[in-house]
């Protein structure tokens, strides 16, 4: 496997007024071409962090890298030099938000911003990377492309902004694209088809994706593995569909079960109990515990590691065993 990207260990805590917030506590995950990762967690779980600290945007409100590894092909981003960085991270790595509208320059056309990346990065010809960007924009399916081409990002649709997002991201044919919740703002019909066109785009350039989500439904179909998240740490890694099958850890499971099902229409969905815990004071022992169905003592002293569950397989829960044998 071509591993791309081989996060190690990672710590990232933020300064805020309430103390130290400790935003990723010891993450480590890995991605190879071809592959995609789905990142899963609730907001504040340290997804996005992550995210932002391997891209070296880390930077509102202050947060600090206190440990770790970014290895891009090997490679530290955390202690390479100023150049090698910005090289990797403006061609090799592109990210797309949630938010198209503040992502995109307002007063720019969509035109003129894709082919600037060719311009600029490529050298070419004004009349080059329009043709460029031109094509781009048929590629991500936006209809009538080279009028559109003329159009600010407000003229579009937050699909179709998407979509321009997506071509912003691809323009320079990147290794990785890291996409934090990309269709999250978008309704759900719309945001098949955009989860559907990234998804074939990840295949067709045989890059590696790392999808950042809150929201279990919608990775099931493209992602291959998956790591939830919860409070900084990973809970659980697997591949996806063994994961649906059978999940590993109780905060995966009570994830699982909130998903609403068409075969089990009327019933009463489940939710998990009570909210995550503040990273300024993230709980001893399991920091799932007080929300944990199945916590014992044991849960509220002593801080799980993630066991090996399965090749492939891990769960950062002391009952793993109990919870795997639940869902089977
Ligand atoms: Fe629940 Fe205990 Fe497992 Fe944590 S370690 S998830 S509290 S059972
Ligand atoms: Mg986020």
């Amino acid at each position: 496997q071509d591993v791309l990207l081989d996060v190690r260990d990672l710590h990232v805590e933020f300064r805020t007024r309430d103390g130290v917030a400790k935003a990723v506590n010891g993450v480590s995950y890995s991605v190879a071409a071809g592959r995609t990762l789905a990142v899963l967690g609730e907001s504040g779980s340290g997804k996005s962090v992550t995210a932002q600290a391997v891209m070296g945007i880390l930077d509102s409100p202050p947060g600090f890298v206190t440990g770790g590894q970014v290895l891009f092909r090997g490679k530290d981003l955390l202690t390479a030099g100023e150049e090698e960085r910005r090289k990797i991270r403006g061609a090799r790595l592109a990210m797309i938000f949630q938010d198209a509208l503040s992502a995109l320059n307002p007063v720019m056309t969509v035109g003129a911003q894709l082919a600037e990346m060719y311009e600029v990065h490529r050298g070419a010809t004004r009349k080059d990377a329009r043709a460029q960007a031109v094509r781009l924009m048929d590629r991500v399916r936006i209809p009538a492309a080279k009028e559109r081409v003329n159009d600010y990002p407000h003229q579009f649709s937050g699909g179709m902004r998407q979509r321009i997002m997506i071509a912003m991201a691809l323009a320079l044919e990147p290794d990785l694209i890291i996409a934090d919740e990309p269709t999250t703002a978008l309704d759900v019909t719309v945001q098949a088809q955009v989860m559907d066109l990234l998804a074939e785009l990840q295949r067709e350039f045989t890059m590696g994706l790392i999808l950042i989500t809150h929201d279990l439904g919608v990775v099931a179909d493209v992602a291959d593995d998956i790591a939830v998240m919860y409070a900084g740490r990973i809970v659980e890694t697997a591949p996806v569909h063994e994961l649906y099958r059978a999940p590993a850890h109780p905060y995966t499971r009570g994830l699982l079960d909130s998903i609403p099902r068409l075969d089990r229409k009327g019933a009463e969905l489940y939710a998990i109990k009570g909210l995550p815990p503040s990273l300024t004071a993230i709980p001893a022992g399991c920091p799932f515990h007080p929300r944990c169905p199945r916590a014992q003592d044991v849960c509220r002293t002593d801080r799980p590691p993630l066991f090996a569950v399965a090749p492939g397989r891990t769960s950062a829960c002391h009952f793993w065993k109990d919870t795997l044998d639940d869902a089977r």
